[in-house]
């Protein structure tokens, strides 16, 4: 049976199959919505905490809206007291989206609907909807930034590059490792780009809990290990807090500044662009993010399935979970203007 609303299934929302058991039987006004959130690793996820605790607020909810500062143990403690409390859905931002099973079984057995928040569970059935912006898009808009910065600030290639991935616990680092290396490495291949330290892999580029110092350091060991004598043109950075200490890296090194990326539009990164120093960043509007978690929340408030747009590609390890994708924005000096135009914080920076 279709259900009231959907009616329009060319316009890119679907609704998952409605043939498998569903999360939601539907509850009542002021129901409590536990919301767990991961480290404060940017400024995306302290967004996240009072835009959560007003929108679910403004919506008749009791939100219980919490950080897992000391790590997975501390999350998963979280999980399982919200839990207890009685949450009708749980909204979660893992730390290690793999560590968190035999809580979401628990909520899964106490019929509590999970959404993924930003990072996607793995390796469990318990969980129902995954609510993001397009992760894989996100790197290959960084990649191609990457191409076109070197080619605006650094003449004719070939290019000295260096790689940094983001935290191999998140599941996000994956899609914005290799959405950006799809665009790359034909680069790579043909010789127009090189990586002088030869760590090409996630896994060599990875950067431990998104720590700044832990980029810093391994690019001090790269700048000093690789490039006495040459140039670094370039730096892949998966977000602006991993960027900014890069750039700090190459400074203390007294290297020119790279053309480096970036993510999460954080307000310094912001500066350091209109400034012409890191070149680009993505903006995804948190504000829309946690919108579209709310209108998920409220649709199992009403006894039915969120709309999603992706059925097919987020498998998890267990499951294919639907996703529903917002597009990121690539933000260079030049668009700033127009993209952060309304934005309560970014806006005036680019004045
Ligand atoms: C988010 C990024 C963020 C990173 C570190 C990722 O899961 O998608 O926006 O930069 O975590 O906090």
């Amino acid at each position: 049976l279709a259900l009231s609303g959907c009616s329009g299934s060319d316009r890119g929302g679907e609704t998952p199959d409605e043939g498998g058991e569903s999360a939601a039987a539907g509850f009542e006004d002021g129901a409590k919505i536990g919301v767990a959130l991961p480290q404060k690793t940017s400024e995306n996820w302290v967004l996240a905490e009072n835009l959560f605790n007003d929108g679910l607020t403004e919506a008749g909810y009791d939100p219980i809206v919490q950080f897992a500062n000391g790590g997975v143990s501390e999350q998963q403690n979280q999980i399982q007291a919200m839990i207890e409390q009685g949450v009708k859905v749980l909204v979660v931002g893992a730390i290690d989206g793999s560590q968190l099973g035999s809580q979401l079984e628990a909520a899964e057995s106490a019929g509590i609907p999970v959404i993924a928040y930003d990072r996607l569970l793995q390796n469990t059935d318990a969980v129902d909807v995954y609510e993001a912006f397009d992760n894989f898009h996100v790197g290959e808009l960084q990649g191609q930034a990457l191409l076109e910065g070197l080619a605006e600030r650094k003449g004719e290639g070939p290019y000295n590059i260096e790689l940094i991935a983001g935290s191999p616990d998140d599941a996000n680092s994956k899609p914005f490792f290799d959405g950006a290396i799809s665009i790359l490495q034909p680069k790579i291949d043909d010789g127009t780009l090189v990586v002088k330290s030869g760590q090409v892999t996630q896994q060599q580029a990875a950067t431990q809990g998104w720590e700044a110092e832990n980029a810093q350091n391994r690019m001090d060991t790269i700048l000093s290990g690789s490039y006495k004598d040459d140039d670094l043109h370039g730096v892949l950075s998966p977000n602006d807090t991993l960027a900014r200490a890069a750039l700090t890296s190459a400074k203390q090194a007294g290297k020119d500044v790279p053309v480096i990326t970036g993510q999460d539009s954080e307000v310094e990164s912001v500066k350091s662009i209109m400034a012409g120093v890191q070149y680009s960043t993505i903006y995804k509007d948190t504000r829309q993010l946690v919108q579209a978690t709310i209108d998920a929340v409220d649709a199992y408030k009403a006894g039915e399935e969120p709309t999603v747009t992706d059925t097919e590609t987020y498998d998890n390890g267990v499951k294919v979970v639907p996703a529903n994708l917002l597009e990121p924005v690539i933000v260079t000096e030049e668009n700033a203007a127009d993209v952060y135009a309304g934005d309560p914080t970014l806006e005036d920076l680019t004045m």
